[in-house]
Order: C-alpha cells, then sequence, then structure tokens
C-alpha cells in the first residue's frame, strides 16, 4: 500500500515540477494561473490533468485544439514517481524521505530546464544550499561538518576547474550555474558523495559527449550542458556511493 501511495505521490508531484519546468526561466509565478494549454491558452481542465493517465488518454494531444503535448510532461512525472518510490523503499516515510525527495525533484527540474535553456536557476541552487545544510541537523547520515565539506568542496572544485578553463581556451566552458549545483548536491550528500558525484558525471558527459559529436559530427566547441550529468550522478552517488566505493576499491586491490 505505501509502495502505491509512494508512487502516486511522486506522479502528482512530478506533474508539478513540469509546471516549475516551463514557467521558472519566464519568470512566471508557479502557483498561479492554473495549467493551460501553450498553444491554445485554454484553462486545462482536472480530468485532462492526471499525472501519466491523461497523457496516454488524450494521446498527446489537447482535447481542444489538437496540439501536441510534449513528451516532456509524462517523462518528468514518471522519473519523479520512481524517484519517490525508491526513497520510500530505502527510508520508509522519515525526514531522510523527504529531504532527498526534495532534493532529487529540484535535481529533476534543474536537469530539464538545463537542456532546454542551458541554464541553472539561482532561484533552485541557491535555497538548495541553504536546504541542505539544515538538512544535516536532522538526518542521521549527514554531519554539518560533512555537509559544509561538500558545498567547499563541491563549489570550489570545480569554480578552480571552470576558471583554469578560462584560462586555457579564454572562452567560458562551464557556467557558474554548475558551481552553484554542485555546491547544493554537497549540502545534501556531503563530501565523499560530491567527489564521486564529480567523477561519474565527467565520465558520462564525456561519453555522451563523444557519442553527440560522433553522431552530429560537431566539434568540441559544442557545448552540451554538465548540469544533467551532475543531477544524474548525484542521483548514483545518492542510492549507489557505497556499493561504487566498495566495487572500486575491490578492483583496485
Ligand atoms: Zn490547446
Amino acid at each position: 500500500m505505501g509502495y502505491i501511495v509512494s508512487i502516486l505521490f511522486g506522479a502528482i508531484v512530478g506533474s508539478f515540477l513540469n509546471v516549475c519546468i516551463y514557467r521558472i526561466p519566464k519568470g512566471e509565478s508557479i502557483i498561479f494561473p492554473g495549467s493551460h494549454c501553450p498553444h491554445c491558452q485554454r484553462s486545462i481542465p482536472f480530468y485532462d490533468n492526471i499525472p501519466l493517465v491523461s497523457y496516454l488518454f488524450l494521446r498527446a494531444r489537447c482535447r481542444y485544439c489538437q496540439g501536441p503535448i510534449s513528451l516532456q510532461y509524462p517523462l518528468v512525472e514518471g522519473v519523479t514517481a520512481l524517484s519517490s518510490f525508491l526513497l520510500f523503499s530505502r527510508f520508509g516515510i522519515s525526514w531522510s524521505y523527504l529531504f532527498y525527495f526534495s532534493f532529487l525533484a529540484s535535481l529533476i527540474v534543474i536537469t530539464v530546464i538545463d537542456l532546454y535553456h542551458q541554464i541553472i536557476p539561482d532561484v533552485i541552487s541557491l535555497p538548495g544550499v541553504a536546504v541542505g545544510l539544515a538538512a544535516s541537523f536532522i538526518l542521521p547520515q549527514l554531519t554539518f561538518l560533512n555537509s559544509l565539506i561538500g558545498v567547499l568542496l563541491g563549489g570550489g572544485s570545480l569554480f578552480l576547474v571552470a576558471t583554469f578553463y578560462q584560462w586555457l581556451f579564454k572562452r567560458e566552458g562551464m557556467g557558474g550555474g554548475d558551481v552553484k549545483l554542485l555546491a547544493m548536491i554537497g549540502a545534501f550528500l556531503g563530501w565523499k558523495a560530491v567527489v564521486l558525484t564529480i567523477l561519474l558525471g565527467s565520465l558520462i558527459g564525456s561519453i555522451v559527449g563523444v557519442i553527440v559529436m560522433v553522431v552530429k559530427g560537431k566539434d568540441l566547441k559544442y557545448a552540451i550542458p554538465f548540469g544533467p550529468f551532475l543531477s544524474l550522478g548525484a542521483a548514483l552517488s545518492l542510492f549507489y556511493a557505497e556499493k561504487i566505493i566498495q566495487w572500486y576499491s575491490y578492483a583496485c586491490r
């Protein structure tokens, strides 16, 4: 029963995250007005706004103008529902569930906004740093010192890399948004996981970057946003940090 509720709750939050993704880059309110179709501007009735179900039922088209509904909507709802389910399986109903769910929800919003606009909004990452630091007083697995070092290490290390990159290539490679995102990740996960996040994010990012270059025939100057890879690295660190570190120390013995 709890598992089903965690999935439903996740899907409903995911539906709200879609609103955030659409409105935060425009500087619009995320509360008012209610959802409306981006094509015909008609407001969407509640029965057409049911997470995952409405998308399938409407066959990805607006009821009124037949305008396409982006696959982003069910994807975000599905990933958020999965995040909620995995965290509930691990932590049950607890502070850990609550904080890590808000953490993953923020990463989902950041990932999609970064993919569309190549920006990471400060309105998510900076409060995220504060919430992560505050969470260290409540979460059993995180001390304040660990969280604080995570912020400094996450923000600081990427800042150094970005500065060096800019000095070397005379152009901006990583945005200041990535620095603040890593500070937020460090605040929530602590310093070990932030190191792992940078390693995983760079590794996955490089692999995808090479594939994109080969497939699209573009050179290294074609910038792909780093935020989604850092977010994915952070999610993997949250769930699998111990396993990855164990496997690594075993493999390198
Ligand atoms: Zn419409």
